[in-house]
């Protein structure tokens, strides 16, 4: 995936700028594991043509190792969150996101991070799984079959959450094309020309 700057026909623009976060919910230790670890050794993550930029999104949270401190970070990555003013004392992950955005964002525009990877824990059994947000998104879903035919014969599930409410607001929604994983068990499988995924039932 990381070779070396990508791009793709169809009208999506060469990824330059990717984001690799950890620590979203702080008592998730994968992530923050390999983020503080990529942090000392970049040049294990080093692309040319590339940003590759290895980020602890909720260091509170990691300091405490606690999902979150105030509020969950991977919720509030909408406009009420991002867009909140100082008026009442602001929940210490808003502030947070609107950090995050601001590096990373603003969400929705062209200076947006092409590639956010989030990378969580769950106590689900789903191995190793990759989250989609939108199944229009056919570059992610081409990087997602790259990803699965590089792990093989680890098996690599892709999970499809379209729900709208979940879409908006996570950390890694501010980026355009998003990557993440999340703890659901319920599903059913959709075929894709490119990979099957799962899908949420909500
Ligand atoms: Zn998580």
């Amino acid at each position: 995936m990381l070779g070396s700057a990508m791009s793709v026909s169809s009208g999506v623009s060469s990824i330059r700028r990717v984001a690799i976060f950890g620590g979203t919910h702080g008592n998730e230790l994968t992530g923050v594991f390999l983020v503080k670890h990529w942090l000392k050794h970049a040049g294990e993550i080093a692309r040319s043509g590339m940003e590759v930029r290895p980020f602890i999104t909720n260091p509170n949270a990691v300091e405490k190792c606690v999902r979150y401190v105030d509020t969950d970070l991977n919720r509030v990555f909408d406009n009420q969150g991002l867009g909140l003013q100082n008026k009442v004392k602001i929940p210490y992950e808003i502030t947070r996101a609107q950090e995050i955005n601001s590096i990373f964002g603003p969400k929705g525009s062209k200076d947006a991070y092409d590639v956010i990877l989030d990378l969580h824990n769950t106590t689900s059994k789903m191995g190793a799984t990759l989250i989609l947000e939108d199944s229009n998104d056919d570059f992610t879903i081409q990087m997602f079959h790259y990803i699965q035919k590089s792990m093989a014969p680890v098996h690599c599930s892709v999970l499809l959450i379209e729900h709208p409410k979940v879409k908006y607001a996570t950390t890694r929604s501010i980026a355009k094309h998003p990557v993440g994983k999340l703890d659901k068990l319920q599903h059913t499988v959709r075929k894709h020309r490119y990979c099957d995924y799962v899908v949420l039932v909500y």
